[in-house]
């Protein structure tokens, strides 16, 4: 059995895994707010003792374990996670105090995500797969470029001299495709332009999140506000994959989190379309636009195959 985990800025999902990473045998989530990495390892122990519980397996099954951050990864360090506040963690040193003594293998969760999809979800099989959170599969391989910093799609600019992006840079596609900048967009519509929205029930000056659910209903329900902020989002996601298609043309470019997730394929359609005039040689190549076949899963499971591939995983 396996063990993969994704440590996110809010959340630890962790997955039991068959011994070939193939079949999901259990699964169990944990919120996770502002800790030190520590504690929040002692959590995602805990959170996979509960996937293993799900699994009807022990500890004493488990043979190897992936742990995913969101951070640029180095031999078991984690070099800079902003969402967690971590800079130069090494979380497998922590992690090996916590866990069982088993194999600990530590992965960036976008390449792990990317990486599952590769090999086990939408994109099985592809050629070149490009995640638009930030991930580049090519000849079966992940892309690492000069320093491993291939692929940080998010941070394309998408708007010159655009909105203040969390990486210092301004006008990144993170700035207006991204839950924190849909909620930043709808604060300064509420706040400062004194705009009415059906949004501003659950939105307080000082909210630091917002629901994808919660969009998605406003969304719906044709709050104007919430539609302008996110078509804007969707229409820059758009831009950005077809800059994606045109320089590296893909089989896949797989769209996932939980905006797509809440979303589903109604919102993939909508990337397409924005997408699909700014294609070079043929619209008919924004069909490779899809959503992420394993959702929440991809990024633990990853981790899972990262695992099982003893820390080389699509390398
Ligand atoms: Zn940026």
């Amino acid at each position: 059995m396996l063990l993969g985990v994704d440590i996110g800025g809010t959340k630890v999902l962790a997955l039991a895994v068959d011994g070939k990473g193939g079949r999901v045998l259990g699964r169990s989530k944990r919120k996770l707010k502002g800790l030190d990495p520590e504690s929040v390892l002692k959590r995602a122990w805990r959170c996979a003792r509960e996937a293993l519980e799900a699994a009807e397996a022990s500890e004493h099954d488990v043979r190897a374990i992936g742990l995913a951050v969101p951070s640029a990864v180095d031999d078991g360090t984690a070099l800079l996670a902003p969402a967690l506040g971590w800079h130069r963690v090494p979380v497998v040193e922590l992690a090996g105090r916590v866990f069982p003594r088993r194999r600990i293998y530590l992965g960036n969760d976008v390449n792990l995500g990317v990486a599952a999809e590769f090999l086990r979800g939408a994109a099985r099989g592809g050629a070149t797969v490009t995640g638009v959170g930030g991930a580049v599969v090519h000849g079966g391989r992940l892309l690492r470029g000069v320093g491993g910093l291939a692929g940080e799609l998010g941070h394309v600019i998408v708007v010159p001299e655009g909105r203040r992006c969390g990486c210092g840079n301004a006008g990144c596609l993170e700035a207006y495709a991204s839950k924190t900048a849909f909620l930043a967009r709808i604060k300064e519509a509420i706040f400062d332009e004194r705009r009415r929205s059906q949004a501003a029930a659950a939105i307080r000056p000082d909210t630091t999140m917002i629901g994808s659910n919660e969009l998605r209903r406003s969304y719906r329900a044709k709050d104007r506000v919430v539609r302008e902020v996110v078509d804007d989002g969707l229409r820059l996601l758009g831009l950005a994959a077809a800059t994606v298609i045109n320089i590296l043309s893909p089989s896949h470019v797989v769209l996932g989190g939980g905006v797509v997730e809440a979303f589903g394929e109604p919102l993939v359609r909508r990337v397409r379309g924005w997408a699909a005039p700014h294609i070079f040689g043929g619209q008919e190549r924004a069909a490779t636009i899809v959503r992420s076949a394993l959702g929440d899963d991809a990024v633990p499971l990853g981790a899972a195959l990262l695992a099982q591939a003893k820390g080389r995983l699509l390398t």
